[in-house]
């Protein structure tokens, strides 16, 4: 099987190493030249799982792969629409929330767009192992592929979003029995739309909404269960000034906060990313709900303040056991299938985890730069996107930081490069202005 070296690995290409690729290009072209991103899927496609033809994106199309960096870039969504001789119906349509299609196309041009930073789709990077010099000293990452191969690098980046939430109880059940919203459109895919199927569906999140929404059309004679903790469905509740949270200019200010107040501010932002839906959602499914009762339909119900306490398969179908949140009694529930919107792990991705592992650390942590602490000098470095909320804040795992993320990444790389760097990495962003704007050319 072969084996590869790059300088700069960035693993999975969703909107953050994307992001990554285009401030390479921009920021640091001899870097970019060397540089090779790769993802599991053989498409480009944002979010593909819940890719519904009516589902928008939650935040402005300024907050694209580049803007709120550079305004001027190449690599905007406007310049995308105007190359794709779409710019007047955009701005007719008089909406700043792109169709997630939209924002899915505009992925693939950037991606399409790149001169120097490589990609390659269909690698399913399935374990990292560190890479040591014959003394031990940590100098790169060896990053194993599902078809045996392996790519080396100096510099690793991984993106690969979070893994996807199961509730233990329903962890021992069938994959084909229990699917998450991040599977939604290839499970349906294989079913008969016809069918009267009898389904369950869990949690109060925007995606457990938009599985619900869909499967009125997707399986229009179906039974739907709606379960959940929460007294009911409700809506985001952000202002303007909560949104101000979501700035990547409060990244500084939320890193610098001591660790008992991150957490009350995550506490006190919650809400506003999750276990919510958009009032726009909100809406539209009281909405639905309403229709139903015009025309008799009572098969698609909600089941709100109940827990799903455990679930078992048994004769060809999922018996679930639900706990009453207000008094306690059980009952049972027999479905075919259960979806979840249930979101997604707290913990590292799985791939993190082995990678700690692999080095023997006992913590996950990152510098103000993304990258990764290590307990040893290392000649080689990784970053870590989309995982860090807890020490970058609530928009760690949204579009709103990654533009501004990718160019602190970049810095830190050629800082570190530059420096030719074999601390641990542990003063948070570790560059100097100075240096970084020798690096950049300013
Ligand atoms: C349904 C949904 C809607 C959302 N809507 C919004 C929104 O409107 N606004 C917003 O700001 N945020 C939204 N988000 C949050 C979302 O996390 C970010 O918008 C954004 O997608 C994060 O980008 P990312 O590149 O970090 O991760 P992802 O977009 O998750 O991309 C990760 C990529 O890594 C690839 N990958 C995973 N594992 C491997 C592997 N082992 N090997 C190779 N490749 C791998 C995946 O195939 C994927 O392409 C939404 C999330 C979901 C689930």
């Amino acid at each position: 099987m072969t084996n590869r070296e790059v300088e700069l690995l960035a693993v999975g290409a969703g909107p953050s190493n994307l992001g990554l690729a285009v401030a390479l290009e921009e920021l640091a072209p001899d870097l970019a030249d060397n540089a090779l991103i790769i993802d599991r899927n053989p498409t480009i496609e944002w979010q593909s799982g819940l890719l519904l033809p009516w589902a928008k994106s939650q935040v402005s199309f300024l907050k694209d792969l580049v803007t709120l960096r550079n305004p001027r870039s190449r690599f905007s969504f406007l310049n995308f629409l105007k190359s794709t001789d779409r710019l007047d119906a955009f701005i007719n349509l008089g909406n700043q929330s792109p169709y997630r299609l939209e924002i899915s196309a505009y992925l693939n041009w950037v991606a399409d767009s790149l001169t120097r930073v490589k990609l390659e789709l269909g690698q399913d990077c399935v374990a990292i192992a560190p890479s040591r010099s014959s003394s031990g000293a940590l100098t790169g990452w060896v990053a194993s592929m599902a078809d045996g191969s392996t790519i080396t690098s100096r510099y690793l980046v991984i993106a690969t979003g979070r893994d996807p939430n199961i509730p233990p109880a329903l962890a021992g059940l069938p994959s084909d029995r229990v699917i998450h919203s991040t599977r939604y459109r290839p499970a349906i895919a294989g079913l008969q739309k016809q069918l009267p199927y009898r389904l369950a569906l869990i949690g109060s999140s925007q995606s457990a909404a938009e599985v619900f929404r869909a499967l009125r059309s997707d399986l229009p004679d179906s039974d739907v269960a709606w379960l959940m903790r929460s007294i009911g469905p409700t809506a985001d509740p952000s202002s303007k000034f909560t949104n101000e949270l979501y700035y990547p200019s409060y990244v500084d200010e939320f890193f610098d906060t001591p660790a008992d107040g991150r957490v009350l501010i995550r506490q006190e932002l919650y809400k506003t990313n999750y276990s919510c839906m958009t009032p726009a959602m909100l809406q539209s499914l009281y909405t639905d709900f309403y229709r139903d009762r015009l025309d008799r339909r009572h098969d698609r119900r909600l089941i709100t303040l109940t827990e799903v306490t455990a679930a078992r398969e048994e004769d060809g179908e999922v018996v679930l056991e639900l706990t009453d949140r207000r008094t306690g009694s059980i009952t049972e529930l027999r479905r075919d299938m259960v979806f979840l919107g249930t979101g997604f792990n707290w913990q590292p991705p799985k791939l993190i985890q082995g990678l700690a592992d692999a080095i023997g650390l006992k913590k996950i942590d990152v510098t103000r730069g993304y990258r990764l602490v290590v307990d040893e000098p290392a000649e080689a470095a990784c970053y870590l996107q989309g995982i860090n909320e807890a020490t970058h804040g609530i928009g760690d795992s949204l579009l709103s930081v990654l533009a501004h993320r990718a160019k602190d990444i970049t810095f830190d790389v050629l800082a570190h490069r530059a420096a030719g760097r074999s601390d641990n990495g542990a003063s948070p962003a570790g560059h100097s202005a100075d240096i970084l704007n020798q690096i950049a050319g300013r």
